[in-house]
């Protein structure tokens, strides 16, 4: 919490910082809008979070990426920034991508771009000896998609009916030198370590799934109920959302399925 510019009317910034999503992303704004009134939150949205601070008149919710491009629109105008953007998207996005591309990197692209003009036009495409076979087009909880569903915009609203979303942009090129049913562990057993232990779907529901994602062959009817039981009973999108990439590769991988963990 600062003090800010007397230009803000002594109000306070906030910024949601905090180990744990119940302390994350949403949460925390949203509790330091509760706890003070007349303040400027910054953070991540979320319909909890707007309706919460809606009942203060005096605060204001906003994404920090919005708030950057503010100068840019104010000086060169409307119309530049509308102007930019792909697939009938407007303005720009930051990707964040890693894994195997020729120049993984925070790339500032058109928003709406697809993963694959992504990979080739910002990346340098993919790295020598490797074929695109799958990506999470957002960090660990957007779920893991095929090459062949890689010309989807990439944008809020796009990847949902997928089963997945684009999140924090944070963007993991994967290739067939990589074994996705083991991508999918290394991202529950992430999850598990990150729960924070206060609801029983997650804390249990995520340990339960690294051990049956862990032995082979995996029983995919079982693994579909612990993650529905995840999604409709945690208590915050970190629980609701740990089986994302679980449940893309028994939808979108089928083949690797008969293939024991750690071959490809
Ligand atoms: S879903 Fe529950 S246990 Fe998991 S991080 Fe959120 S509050 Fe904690």
């Amino acid at each position: 919490m600062a003090e800010c510019n007397p230009l803000l009317n002594r109000r306070q910034i906030l910024q949601g910082l905090g180990a744990g999503a119940l302390a994350g992303a949403f949460a925390a704004p949203l509790r330091a809008a509760t706890a003070a009134p007349d303040v400027l939150v910054i953070g991540a949205g979320g319909a909890g979070l707007r309706a919460a601070i809606e009942d203060r008149l005096r605060t204001l919710e906003q994404n920090v990426e919005t708030m950057f491009w503010i100068r840019d629109i104010i000086e060169k105008g409307a119309e530049w920034a509308t102007s930019q953007g792909r697939h009938e998207r407007k303005g720009f996005r930051s990707f964040s991508v890693s894994g195997r591309v020729k120049n993984p990197g925070v790339k500032l692209a058109p928003a709406g771009i697809t993963m694959r003009e992504l990979v080739d036009e910002f990346c340098g495409g993919m790295q020598d000896g490797h074929e695109f076979k799958g990506y999470l087009p957002g960090g660990p909880s957007g779920g893991i998609l095929p090459a062949s569903m890689a010309d989807i915009p990439l944008d809020f609203g796009t990847l949902e009916k997928y089963g997945c979303f684009v999140g924090s942009h944070a963007v993991v090129i994967l290739s067939d030198k990589d074994d996705i049913k083991a991508a999918a562990l290394n991202l529950m057993q992430f999850f598990e370590d990150e729960s924070c232990g206060q609801c029983t779907p997650c804390r249990v529901g995520t340990e339960k799934a690294a051990k049956l994602m862990a032995k082979g062959p995996w029983d995919v009817k079982l693994l579909e109920e612990l993650s529905t039981a995840m999604r409709d009973a945690s208590i915050c999108g970190l629980g609701q959302a740990a089986p994302n990439p679980l449940l893309c590769v028994i939808k979108y991988f089928p083949d690797e399925l008969t293939k024991p963990l750690g071959s490809w």
